[in-house]
């Protein structure tokens, strides 16, 4: 499996130092963010597989960081607040939030939760069929449909193009491409990414479907809809 990310947004630097050295040694690659404006530039920029969101954020508040988040995808989010307020705890499972924590809380309850959130959608995603224009990916069987066409993959085409089907209308750079399929670095002089992208597209286009893997020039790709 690839190292998970998780991004934390908190503006109290001892918090989000604290929450970083742990989650670091626990395994987990992690972006911190100041505030709402730079903790929802950084979930556009990168695919995260968990967030970290404290409610009491300079800029945006916490809750329409979570509201903003979850009308982007469906990453599992935790709320960190001060407010032990059953109110605060119903908006902000109202905005999308997974799970909440009161603060203060030990590092080792928020692991645990965050297992959970992890576990669940791992769970989840076991079983799941996922939908883009034409094409439906069964993530069980790992099974492409294109309309009504089977389409074979070999197993990094398969990879590559969940990925793609998981962040639909979002651009994926080739750090996190590389990241997530390949699972670690190969160095700016390999095309890998070129050629699956190459095999993909002649797979999903073989009866003269319209494209839907796209380069962004200077960019990555995107899966997008004309
Ligand atoms: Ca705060």
């Amino acid at each position: 499996m690839t190292t998970q990310r998780i991004l934390i947004i908190e503006d109290e630097p001892e918090i989000a130092n604290y929450l970083r050295r742990g989650l670091v040694l626990e395994g987990f690659h992690v972006t911190v963010a100041a505030d709402g404006p730079a903790g929802l530039a950084a979930a556009r920029e990168m695919p995260h597989d968990l967030v970290i969101l404290d409610l009491m954020l300079p800029g945006i508040d916490g809750l329409e960081v979570a509201r903003r988040l979850r009308a982007a995808s469906d990453v599992p989010i935790i709320i960190l607040t001060a407010r032990d307020a059953v109110a605060d705890r119903v908006r902000g499972l109202e905005n999308g939030a997974d799970d909440y924590l009161v603060k203060p809380f030990a590092f080792e309850e928020l692991l645990a939760r965050i297992r959970v959130q992890l576990r669940r959608r791992q769970a989840s995603s076991g079983s799941e069929v996922l939908h883009f224009g034409n094409l439906t990916l069964d993530t069980a069987a790992r099974e492409l449909r294109v309309g009504e066409r089977r389409v074979e993959l070999t197993a990094k085409e398969y990879d590559l193009l969940e990925l793609f089907m998981r962040h639909p209308n979002q651009v994926l750079t080739r750090e996190v491409i590389y990241d997530r399929v390949w699972g670690y670095d190969f160095g700016g002089e390999s095309n890998i990414i070129e050629v699956y992208v190459r095999y993909l597209r002649q797979k999903l286009e073989a009866h003269g479907e319209p494209r839907v893997i796209h380069t962004v020039r200077g960019a990555g790709y995107i899966l997008r809809e004309e």
